[in-house]
């Protein structure tokens, strides 16, 4: 039993935390009933019915219960319309879709969040020689950087003065970088600003992790498009596959229209009955993305009380995605600290962990992904790239108790090593 392999100073350490930690998980609580009355009301007032879970094949004609998803991801997300397939088979084939549909020959964006994710990069031309990258459409690609982990308003505005950029992407989470997250109050005071000096171009946000983190979604606060993957915050642990795209009518009829056709759009595909997990994810969505907030605040105070540094964001600072950083100081214990999560997953828990070479990233990888859905990160994994400062990223927990137990197993696993 996992319990009885746990230290015991690290389980008293974690009783003591219930109390310290009890006005940060009662505000998480908040957010979830807050969150819970959004997407409750969406369903009812979309009469979702029991014949919507119908499994419609071929083209998809005529598909309800396909049609009440997208209307209730784009209230849940304060956009007008929503795009949710399992066409779009992740966060980066979401956003890919978005920008070639969004961007023509010639047109400029601006990412003005620093260094876009990863799987961002080689897609917009950054690097690689692919002929599909958005460099190779004849789309120009600028940037600007965050200034102390916030936006540089005065660069960017200057910048926006002038009407020839098309787009605008902002990247809420950090992803796998140092810097904070940007929370719905920065989103919303450079939309803001931008919209003083600019009418015309299409500001596009980056949700992926964020989703249910605030009570407010940058649909809220003006932005025009906004992305995620089903595999993270709203598919709750439930969807198997898919990515979304919500936003403005006429943006998301022409993703949809660049997803399957001119003049089909949104009226065909088939849900591969999947409408049923699309449904039920998006409405465990605010509790999973609950349990997977209060694992990492818990992860993150017991790190500090352990004396570790740079542990971000600390157990009390505000968030606004579900991402923890853990910087464990040596080889040994980013891997040590892995094999615990991995051994403490419902799947393939007998695994043992090792960094490997991983394609597409410059340094060794070590993963832990025990998940009933393959790669997702709604629940609890943590990956790390194997060099300095050694730093974990932990997300996810579909319970509180399961995070807990892992974080614990985890911890007294690196103990054990020293
Ligand atoms: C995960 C992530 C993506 C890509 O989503 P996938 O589903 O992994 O393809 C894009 N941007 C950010 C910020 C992410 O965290």
């Amino acid at each position: 039993m996992i319990l009885e392999q746990i230290d015991k100073d690290l389980l008293a350490m974690a009783k003591e935390s219930d109390s310290v930690l009890k006005d940060i998980y009662e505000n998480i609580d908040d957010i979830c009933l807050y969150n819970s009355n959004r997407i409750l009301s969406a369903f009812i007032e979309n009469q979702v019915s029991y014949s919507d879970f119908a499994d419609i094949n071929g083209y998809g004609n005529y598909d309800e219960g396909r049609d009440k998803i997208e209307r209730i991801f784009a209230s849940v997300l304060g956009c007008e319309d929503a795009l949710v397939r399992p066409q779009i088979m992740s966060g980066t084939n979401a956003l890919y879709l978005t920008l070639s549909a969004l961007l023509k020959h010639g047109d400029t964006m601006i990412s003005i969040s620093g260094d876009p994710y990863d799987s961002l990069q080689e897609m917009i031309g950054l690097y690689g020689n692919s002929s599909q990258s958005l460099k190779a459409y004849g789309v120009k690609y600028e940037q600007i950087d965050l200034i102390n982990d916030d936006f540089d308003d005065v660069t960017i505005l200057e910048r926006l003065k002038e009407n020839n950029v098309r787009l605008v992407e902002i990247q809420r989470s950090r992803g796998y970088s140092h810097r904070l997250s940007l929370s719905i109050a920065k989103i919303e005071r450079i939309i803001k600003k931008i919209r003083e000096v600019n009418k015309d171009v299409i500001i596009m946000v980056d949700n992926c992790y964020g989703e249910l983190v605030e009570k407010r979604e940058p649909g809220h606060v003006g932005a025009d498009v906004v992305v995620g993957s089903l595999m993270k915050n709203l598919g709750g642990g439930i969807a198997t596959t898919g990515g979304y795209i919500a936003g403005k009518k006429e943006w998301i009829r022409d993703v949809a229209e660049r997803l399957t056709a001119p003049g089909i759009g949104k009226s065909l595909g088939a849900n591969f009955n999947l409408n049923s997990s699309f449904l039920k994810g998006i409405f465990m969505a605010p509790n999973a993305v609950k349990s997977a907030l209060k694992t990492v605040v818990f992860a993150s105070y017991m790190l500090e009380k352990l004396g570790y540094k740079n542990v971000s964001p600390a157990y009390d600072e505000k968030r606004t995605d579900i991402i923890q950083t853990l910087e464990l100081g040596s080889k040994e214990n980013l891997v040590n600290f892995t094999q615990g999560i991995q051994s403490t997953s419902p799947i393939d828990s007998f695994v043992r962990v090792l960094p490997a070479p991983m394609p597409g990233y410059p340094f060794d990888e070590v993963m832990a992904a025990g998940s009933f859905t393959q790669g997702s990160t709604i629940e609890l994994s943590a990956d790390a790239p194997m060099v300095e400062p050694y730093t974990s990223y932990i997300q996810g927990g579909l319970t509180f108790e399961y995070g807990k137990l892992s974080i614990l197993l985890a911890l007294t696993n690196m103990k054990k090593e020293e």
